[in-house]
């Protein structure tokens, strides 16, 4: 499993209402609720972000689309919103996604392609395919058993209370953590500073390490 992003977004929320600090590959911006549900609107809402994900993405798929083929269009316009509806519990979310080109010539044969390509943007695959949200909490509390596997450099400590086995580090450093292995992870399986980098990125806490010369 490879993540997507080398770096995943980062959000922080302190007690100021409702400002969150979402850092970025390039920056930070602030995402924000409206004055009407008690933010101070310094930033768009979460619904807002998700639209804006789907709009910048199918113009930027159509662009892509447009240079290669050579077509004149000065502008792309994309409106987005989405209504729900419950259903015996169950709520169904419909996003309308609308496209205009602004002073562009173009036929109808044209137009249907573009609707084609901005069907498939890589977004829009996303919200129309399989899509789950998994959630972990991180631990730092401490627990009675902790388990250690040492190499020459660094001891790695695991918490199996705090191991969900989501497999993350399963699956992104198999030569190191391997459930089906005894012990099932080798402290000598990749240079300490992969291991360091693995643990780090394991969601709950369960994965920690301590460095055997200091
Ligand atoms: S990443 Fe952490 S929680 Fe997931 S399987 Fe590995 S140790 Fe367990």
């Amino acid at each position: 499993m490879q993540y997507k992003m080398e770096n995943p977004v980062v959000g922080k929320n302190g007690i100021e209402r409702y400002q969150c600090k979402i850092t970025w590959r390039n920056g930070t911006f602030i995402a924000d609720e409206p004055v009407k549900s008690g933010g101070k609107d310094l930033g768009p809402d979460p619904y807002t972000l998700l639209l804006s994900s789907l709009a910048s993405c199918t113009m930027i798929t159509l662009r892509m689309y447009i240079e290669r083929k050579g077509w004149t269009v000065p502008e792309i316009m994309v409106k987005a919103n989405l209504w729900q509806e419950k259903k015996e519990e169950i709520t169904k979310t419909i996003i309308d996604r609308d496209i205009t080109f602004p002073g562009a010539e173009l036929d109808t044969k044209q137009k249907d392609r573009l609707m084609e390509i901005a069907q498939n943007c890589p977004i829009s695959k996303i919200l129309e395919g399989d899509i789950k949200v998994r959630s972990f909490v991180h631990h730092d509390e401490p627990v009675e058993q902790t388990i250690k596997y040492a190499n020459d450099d660094i001891t790695v400590l695991w918490k199996p209370s705090f191991c969900k086995h989501a497999a993350r580090c399963v699956t992104q450093l198999p030569s190191v953590f391997d459930i089906k292995a005894k012990p099932w992870t080798n402290a000598y399986g990749a240079p300490s500073d992969m291991i360091i980098e693995q643990v780090q990125r394991c969601p709950t806490g369960a994965l920690s390490y301590i460095k055997n010369h200091e």
